[in-house]
């Protein structure tokens, strides 16, 4: 019987021995995905580029019972350079061994304007932390991926990375690129284990999904916990052989 990730039910402890990578983990879905893995047993290292939220997030795992101990990686994927991506993948490398999960969260909406009226920074800008960082970090970490069992990779889209709306610009052209991404990286990996999915998480009551529709009502929307099912599916044991898939969670 095939498993539905969206109803996907699953024991307490489904991601314990797991180290996983979260980025953006400091504030709406990835923060919620953080909390979660590590309730679930997950060794989780929360990725940020704000040391202050980070810490918050960290203490916030160190008080949840059972939970191992949080790792933190501090990185703006706006301004870092090559060797702070490298050196990333190496401290991964020394301090864990391996990495089990890597979860592309983080990301930026840009403007809400026609492609006419675009600015070309920002758009270079939205492309670089939404589709760039998310390329390079998963090459660092490619190694430490390798030395997993079961290595799993989630890049987030989103129904505009499917079909291109108006006024949606870089954010959306950023999104189709995460889908060819995901699934180059998958086809590239048939014949390893590392699988590699997309999930779009639909919409969900975070900071981000506010400044898109500011004039929405926000107590019509899912949490950010109460979406994660998904993600802990394409994280756990039971989608082992799961590549080249896009998700819709709602
Ligand atoms: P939020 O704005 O709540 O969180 C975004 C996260 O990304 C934050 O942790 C933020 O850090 C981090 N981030 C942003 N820029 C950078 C940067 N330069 N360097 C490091 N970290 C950065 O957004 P959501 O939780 O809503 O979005 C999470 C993912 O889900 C995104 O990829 C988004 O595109 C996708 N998505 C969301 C939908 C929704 O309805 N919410 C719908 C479809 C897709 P900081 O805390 O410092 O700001």
């Amino acid at each position: 019987m095939s498993i539905d990730p969206k109803t996907y039910e699953y024991a307490n402890d489904v991601l314990k021995g797991r180290i996983i990578l979260i980025t953006g983990a400091t504030d709406g879905i990835g923060k919620a995905l953080a909390l979660h893995a590590a309730t679930l047993g997950a060794q989780v290292i929360l990725h940020g580029r704000n040391t202050g939220k980070l810490e918050a997030i960290y203490d916030e795992i160190e008080s949840i019972d059972g939970a191992p101990r949080p790792s933190i990686a501090v990185l703006d994927l706006a301004t870092a350079d090559g060797d702070a991506y490298s050196a990333l993948g190496k401290s991964i490398e020394d301090e864990f061994g391996r990495l089990d999960g890597l979860v592309h969260n983080a990301g930026i909406l840009g403007q809400r304007l026609s492609l006419e009226q675009y600015d070309p920074g920002e758009w270079q800008k939205v492309l670089h932390v939404n589709l760039t960082a998310p390329f390079v970090i998963t090459q660092q970490l490619i190694p430490a991926l390798r030395n997993s069992e079961d290595p799993s990779i989630i890049f987030t889209s989103s129904g505009v990375g499917r079909v291109g709306k108006p006024f949606w610009g870089a954010y959306s052209v950023s999104k189709f690129g995460t889908e060819s991404m995901s699934q180059i990286l998958a086809n590239e990996n048939r014949h390893t284990s590392l699988r590699s999915n997309c999930i779009n998480p639909g919409p969900v009551r975070t900071n981000m999904r506010l400044e898109a529709y500011p004039a929405e009502d926000r107590d019509a929307l899912k949490k950010p916990g109460e979406i994660l099912a998904a993600y802990v599916y394409l994280l756990g044991p039971d989608s082992k052989g799961v590549t080249g898939e896009s998700f819709d969670i709602q």
